[in-house]
């Protein structure tokens, strides 16, 4: 059994007050962690104190990217090291957004992969389609390779610890939902592609997220799609009582 992950993705949003208000009232309200695996990916300059405030418990404390390097002349950038001095557990790697407004290739992809595995992060993997490339019937040749590239040179035991985000980038903030059928589709078809790289048993352990647009309304359809884990949120993630509505229904799953 794969145990649901549901993360929130808070982007570029929130002062550190609005952050800290937003665990105070969350803390000791989240589901049981046995049940459902929960993080928010902060903005760098609050993940210092969200670790601190979390004290260990849910939710978790993630970033929303790094550099693939330890350390050395980047500026402006953050490095998996200082992440996992910091405390934080989980690295977003390779969101759309990313990928369009800061060059991110498979390539750099593929590296901050292994250089998060490396040091202990877990990557949360985000993969998606245009609406030119679904129009075009291109949505799993696109996601396909999007993994094949991500994982090169990454053996089971370590893609194993991975999360994959499936997030069709049509669907990101727009309020359109890729329909729950869609969405378990292409994530069926995430998980052949694992398969071929890593064999059933293997595959069967990666967590596979959706993302886009999901909200405490939509999420329990989502998440009964057999090859749908959990959920990468942004807009429905910033409020408190929004955020344990999803966890909640994770744990009903
Ligand atoms: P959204 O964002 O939930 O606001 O559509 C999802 C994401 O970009 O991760």
């Amino acid at each position: 059994m794969r145990k649901p992950i549901i993360a929130g993705n808070w982007k570029m949003h929130k002062t550190l007050g609005e952050a800290e208000l937003f665990y105070a009232d969350v803390q000791g309200r989240i589901p049981d962690p046995a049940q459902v695996e929960t993080v928010i990916c902060a903005p760098f300059p609050f993940l210092f104190r969200l670790v601190q405030l979390s004290e260990g418990k849910a939710p978790s404390v993630g970033a929303q990217n790094m550099h693939e390097e330890e350390s050395g002349a980047f500026t402006g950038e953050v490095s998996p090291t200082q992440l996992k001095d910091l405390g934080v557990g989980y690295v977003i790697i390779g969101h759309s957004e990313r990928r369009e407004y800061f060059n991110e290739t498979d390539e750099s992809v593929n590296r901050k992969i292994k250089s998060a595995l490396g040091h202990g992060l877990t990557p949360i993997v985000c993969v998606g389609e245009t609406l030119e490339e679904r129009e075009d019937s291109r949505t799993e040749a696109k996601v396909s390779g999007q993994v094949k590239a991500a994982y090169s040179g990454i053996p089971a035991k370590e893609a194993e610890r991975t999360v994959v985000a499936y997030e069709p980038i049509w669907a990101i903030g727009t309020g359109k939902t890729a329909t729950s059928e869609e969405a378990g589709e292409v994530c069926r078809s995430i998980r052949k592609t694992l398969e071929e790289l890593y064999g059933t048993e293997a595959a069967g352990r990666i967590r596979i997220q959706y993302g886009g647009s999901v909200k405490p309304d939509n999420i329990a359809e989502l998440l009964a799609q057999p090859d749908i884990d959990g959920a990468l949120v942004g807009g429905a993630s910033l409020d408190p009582e929004s955020f344990l509505r999803l966890a909640e229904a994770a744990v009903h799953e």
